[in-house]
């Protein structure tokens, strides 16, 4: 059984205090996401809301719109350029303080290559590896969500299998990437209050130990 009793990595260089979200498609990594980035000092992204900023007449918006649409991954280089650049951006608009916010990073990095190419600008203090057995129940989710936010990707079903095979393969070896004492395992299954606790209880002390109480 993985734990996570161990004690937490000191701070270190001038980077990004990350914990991230890692789990399947359509798992509530948004819907965590959400309800995450309301607490003060707390500061979320999700590579999937990064891109579906970008205009879509850009050429990394087309980029996107062409690898989304047949559930593919964006390449790697792009990925993180686009990731620093909006990053650059939320700090000069002082809506992220990597002082004094902790950064959720919710579906980046994707896969061993971006968590080397990010690896000197982010510490990572926690990984919330949501599990959730039940396929299908994830692609019944990916249904409402494809009705209710008209995701392209969302519509198809092959697609959707088919982020759920590259997942497998790209994504999940991520927990085996980082050291186990800081991976925490979380029941997905369940209610998104029951899930927001299991999460809180694994970043609250990160939060405490790592960040001053913001200015209210
Ligand atoms: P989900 O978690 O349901 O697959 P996302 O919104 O996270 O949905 O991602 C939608 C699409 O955006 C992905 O299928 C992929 O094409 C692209 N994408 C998101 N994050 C990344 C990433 N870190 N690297 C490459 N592609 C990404």
């Amino acid at each position: 059984m993985i734990t996570d009793k161990s004690p937490l990595p000191e701070a270190t260089g001038p980077c990004y205090q990350a914990v991230l979200l890692v789990g399947p498609p359509g798992v509530g990594k948004g819907t965590q996401g959400k309800m995450l980035a309301q607490i003060p000092g707390i500061f979320h992204i999700s590579s999937g809301d990064m891109f579906r900023e970008l205009d879509r007449n850009s050429k990394f918006g087309r980029i996107f719109q062409e690898y989304a649409g047949i559930g593919k991954l964006v390449p790697d280089d792009m990925t993180i350029k686009i990731w620093q650049d909006y990053m650059a951006a939320k700090i000069r608009d002082e809506v992220y303080n990597p002082k004094s916010d902790l950064l959720i990073l919710d579906g980046i990095p994707r896969n061993i290559t971006q968590a080397n190419l990010m690896a000197p600008f982010v510490q990572v203090f926690k990984v919330i590896y949501m599990v959730c057995e039940d396929r299908e129940v994830m692609f019944k989710r990916i249904r409402g969500r494809s009705l209710k936010e008209h995701r392209i990707d969302d519509a198809e079903e092959l697609v959707v299998r088919y982020r759920w095979d590259v997942y497998k393969r790209e994504t999940e070896p991520l927990i085996d990437y980082y050291p186990q004492e800081r991976v925490r395992i979380v029941d997905a299954n369940t209610i998104a209050s029951d899930v927001l606790h299991q999460i809180l209880s694994a970043i609250v002390p990160v939060q405490k130990k790592y960040f001053e109480p913001p200015v209210m």
